[in-house]
Parts: structure tokens; sequence; C-alpha cells
């Protein structure tokens, strides 16, 4: 997942996720878009209708539609939204879906076993340890596989700065 900021009437900051496979309505005319398949999987996208004038770090958007990256810089009417690829890890209960074989930590290179207590990295999505005996997600700062952020705080790491 990744998270959409958008700043409110009263320039403080709201955070709403960007879920797989789906789309997100925000005002004025702009949809966002993650993919979860095919060449792009990871990826998020900005749609805009074609009356709807946007810029995504002061560039404009040309054909309604751009590929967006961390930290892109969305502005539209007067309205201001940030991308960031990254989102709150959450510590959970592993449960192998789908069949076949359990994954393996990247950390501890063990088995993630059922309901041992893991997390599942947001944007690689690979499964890791977070027990009291085998803290693997939590052991670096950042996930050893894609680099984000392993902070279990329940807040995305990165935030647009107040103004
Ligand atoms: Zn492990
Ligand atoms: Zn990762």
């Amino acid at each position: 997942m990744s998270t959409l900021w958008q700043q409110r009437d009263d320039r403080s900051w709201q955070s709403r996720l960007l879920p797989e496979d789906d789309v997100l309505e925000a005002d004025d005319g702009l949809r966002f878009v993650r993919f979860k398949q095919g060449a792009q999987a990871g990826e998020a996208a900005l749609l805009a209708d074609l009356d709807t004038i946007v810029h995504v770090n002061g560039e404009p958007v040309l054909g309604g539609f751009r590929t967006l990256e961390h930290q892109d810089e969305i502005l539209t009417a007067g309205r201001r939204f940030y991308y960031s690829a990254e989102t709150a890890p959450v510590k959970t209960e592993f449960h192998l879906q789908g069949g076949g074989k359990p994954p393996s930590c990247p950390v501890c290179r063990r088995k993630l076993e059922e309901g041992q207590k893991a997390v599942q990295c947001p944007r690689c999505s690979r499964w890791l340890h977070e027990m009291p005996e085998r803290l693997c997600w939590s052991y670096f700062p950042n996930c050893p596989i894609c680099k984000h952020p392993t902070a279990l705080t329940g807040e995305p790491v990165w935030r647009p700065e107040e103004d």
C-alpha cells in the first residue's frame, strides 16, 4: 500500500491509504490508482479528467495520466497532494494464503509458521518475523529487501512538512 497526503483548508495534512488494484477518488477530477499486477506492479499513477489542470512537481500532466514516485507533489486548483510510497507497517499473525510453501524470512532464513507474529512489508510484501525472541522486521531501520522503513509506531514514516 501507499499513502496519499491531502492538504486541508487549514493547511494541515490528512493521509489516505492507496489500496492495491483499486481507485481512490480525490476531489477536483483526480483519481489515484495503484497497480498490483503487470509491469507496473507496485507503482501508482494519477488519472485526471482532461479538462483538469494539474501539475506534478511543477510540470503539467499531459493526457490525463502520470505515474507517481515517492514524494511527488500534485497541485490542482489550489489543492495540494503528496504521494508517498510508504505506509505504516502492521504487526500481525502470519497465515499462509493460497496454499504453497510457507515463505522464509529474509533476515533469519527460517520459515514463517502459522500464527507467528510477523510483519508483511507494505512495499515488497515479504513476511518477516516480529516475535520477542526473533525481531527480524524491526532489527533493521529499513526492510532489507526494499528499504521501506520498519518503524512500528502506527504512523507513516514520511509526511509532508507543515507550512
Ligand atoms: Zn525471521
Ligand atoms: Zn520490503
